[in-house]
């Protein structure tokens, strides 16, 4: 290889708000002149946007490691970046021989390649970027998206404490970008849709100083260029009627909620916000404006302390909220979190039978939700030859429309339901 790689491959792994950091961090290689190749054994140069999120996730980012690693070619350098770097750093440089650099957050995945290491060392180093921003990756540019849409990060950090999450202690705390900056990117991408994603997405511009919130004002300048505007992530405190009216008003009536639980007892012992009732007063309000509306959300199964009435609750709301499309998620306890000083573990069988019985009473939900459609006109922007998506569904999270091959990709079609598939639909 030479002592600058010419070629590069990226890998990542986790939630969308990585998929975005690789974009960024792919802007930054392409400008340093290097190329992407699509298969790692050809690169000169490959990075791993890892995932810390629990356990389950960090095994799969080592085990991406080592495959990489296996598959590269003598001389390719394996950069190792995102959360498992940034909270694991000095661990993964000291037990994987493998990876040549691990890069924090924002720095140029360059920096540390020494050429004089020829790759044999680890010169592993958290250190500040040599020339880059110190302003993690958001406001580098990205290249054009190649689908007609695509994630849009607005601020990287929370000021939030929530028991089960590590996120704010290696995220560190919320910074949102300017609307000017956000504007100036959603007119670069040229998308027909942009998801705007955040760790605490409702939060957006508190940190400014300009007023408590600049999400609504966000919401309605971005709707203002593109056609299509969906938030991932509400804090379901901050669902309150400015920003309902806001995302009413923009024509794409879709809620990602998180509300993680809904026994009140629970979620003070997960340092959060509401319960089952108030989370359920919300829904029907929004459906009583608009019946079209859809949504989503995530739980977390097995936390400390969580009782078979919390689990019963939990069903309960399943089943009265009747939700578009959720996730249920197994408590993994996370090193310097909240919830690990806490008494109730839950045995990890109990924890996988509740996971089963919500996991199978929401795709009831779903399914019936799916069926419900047939028959009825739905707005669908095609992603690619014969897939497609109207409000009801977000990118890569939820199911999808599929649609005759021949309708153009990147513009809306105004199609009727044929037949449900499960969490999929067939529209023509
Ligand atoms: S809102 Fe809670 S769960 Fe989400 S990133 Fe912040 S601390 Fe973590």
């Amino acid at each position: 290889m030479p002592d600058r790689p010419a070629t590069y491959y990226v890998e990542t792994l986790g939630c969308p708000k990585n998929q975005v950091d690789s974009d960024k961090l792919e802007g930054t290689l392409v400008a340093d002149g290097l190329h992407a190749v699509g298969d790692a054994s050809a690169a000169d140069l490959l990075v791993v946007n890892t995932c810390a999120f629990v356990e389950e996730a960090r095994q799969e980012s080592i085990d991406t490691i080592l495959t990489l690693s296996e598959q590269r070619r003598p001389g390719a350098r394996l950069v190792v970046t995102g959360c498992l770097a940034e909270r694991y750093g000095q661990e993964l440089a000291a037990e994987l021989p493998e990876v040549d650099t691990v890069a924090p957050f924002g720095a140029s995945v360059l920096a540390g390649l020494d050429p004089a290491s020829n790759g044999s060392t680890v010169p592993v180093a958290l250190g500040a970027t040599r020339r880059r921003p110190d302003f993690d990756l958001l406001n580098l540019p990205r290249p054009a998206s190649p689908r007609p849409w695509a994630y849009v990060k607005i601020a990287e950090g929370c000021d939030r404490a929530c028991g089960f999450c590590a996120i704010p202690s290696f995220r560190g705390p919320q910074r949102s970008r300017s609307i000017e900056q956000i504007l100036g990117e959603v007119e670069q991408l040229a998308v027909r849709e942009v998801v705007l994603v955040a760790q605490d997405l409702a939060a957006y511009g508190r940190d400014q100083g300009v007023g408590e919130r600049q999400i609504v004002p966000l919401i309605e300048q971005v709707s203002a260029v593109v056609d299509r505007v969906r938030l991932l992530y509400l804090y379901p405190s901050d669902l309150n009627e400015a920003l309902i009216d806001a995302v009413l008003a923009s024509g794409t009536p879709y809620f990602d909620l998180s509300l993680q639980h809904v026994s009140a007892p629970l979620l003070r012992r997960m340092r959060r916000w509401g319960d089952g009732e108030r989370f359920l007063d919300r829904i029907v309000a929004i459906r009583e404006r608009s019946p079209e509306a859809a949504f989503r959300s995530n739980f977390i199964v097995g936390y400390p302390g969580e009782t078979e009435s919390d689990h019963d609750a939990l069903l309960d709301f399943v089943d009265a909220a009747q939700l578009d499309w959720c996730g249920f998620f197994a408590y993994s306890p996370e090193a310097g979190t909240h919830a690990v000083t806490l008494d109730g573990e839950v045995p990890a069988g109990l924890r996988d039978e509740r996971l089963a019985e919500l996991r199978e009473r929401q795709d009831q939900i779903t399914e019936t939700k799916r069926d419900l459609l047939v028959g009825q006109r739905v707005e669908v922007l095609v992603d690619e030859p014969g897939v497609g998506r109207s409000h009801r569904e977000a990118p890569e999270i939820d199911g999808v429309m599929l649609v005759p091959d021949h309708l153009a990709v990147g513009e809306f079609h105004q199609l009727t339901v044929t037949a449900a598939v499960g969490a999929d639909v067939e529209a023509s």
